[in-house]
């Protein structure tokens, strides 16, 4: 489609960005079109139209995209932070880097019991992030029922990760 060939276009690859062999996918183009900005955000909008009630946006990249979502789609968004960031209450679940581990948390109480829930972010690598974030919605009581992003990167296998929610899972863009 158009929108897949502007994005494409728009998108940068660095390799060898943060660390010698990683191809880093750039985003940051695309705010310097807005009407692409636009054209992304009703795409994701056409995904999750009718079918959630919160969306989930994981930090940093998640929110750029997840918050215009959630408005378009008259839902609450909900931030997924970084450990260390968000004052109580707030639960957290850990998960494994590469090298090391890492945490992410989220307010206690705005997710809901029995909701529908989208989580989104920017890209699905090995999917390790999306995981934890989808653990932490159902810890809540709620459903993750949708994951969208905008890049998902096949050879990493993030998808066969998120297969055990049972949830549809949408990536604009694979390479
Ligand atoms: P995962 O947990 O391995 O799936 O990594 C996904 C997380 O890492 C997301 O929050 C992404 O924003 C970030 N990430 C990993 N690789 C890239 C990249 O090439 N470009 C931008 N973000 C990336």
């Amino acid at each position: 489609s158009e929108l897949i060939r502007n994005l494409e276009n728009t998108i940068e690859n660095i390799p060898d960005f943060p660390k010698p062999g990683i191809q880093f996918k750039d985003i940051t183009p695309i705010f310097l079109k807005p009407k692409l900005y636009e054209d992304v955000i009703a795409d994701l909008v056409n995904f999750s139209r009718g079918k959630v009630d919160a969306v989930c946006g994981i930090e940093s990249r998640g929110y750029l995209f997840g918050i215009a979502v959630a408005v378009a789609l008259e839902v609450p968004f909900v931030l997924i932070r970084k450990a260390g960031k968000l004052p109580p209450p707030f639960i957290g679940e850990k998960y494994d880097l590469e090298y090391g581990s890492a945490e992410i948390q989220m307010r206690t109480g705005q997710i809901k019991p029995g909701q529908r829930v989208l989580i989104h972010d920017d890209l699905l690598a090995t999917g390790g992030t999306t995981q934890a974030a989808a653990q932490l919605v159902e810890k809540q009581g709620a459903k993750v029922v949708q994951f969208s992003f905008l890049i998902g990167l096949k050879d990493l296998r993030g998808e066969e990760l998120l297969k055990k929610f049972n949830a549809e899972v949408y990536s604009i863009l694979e390479y």
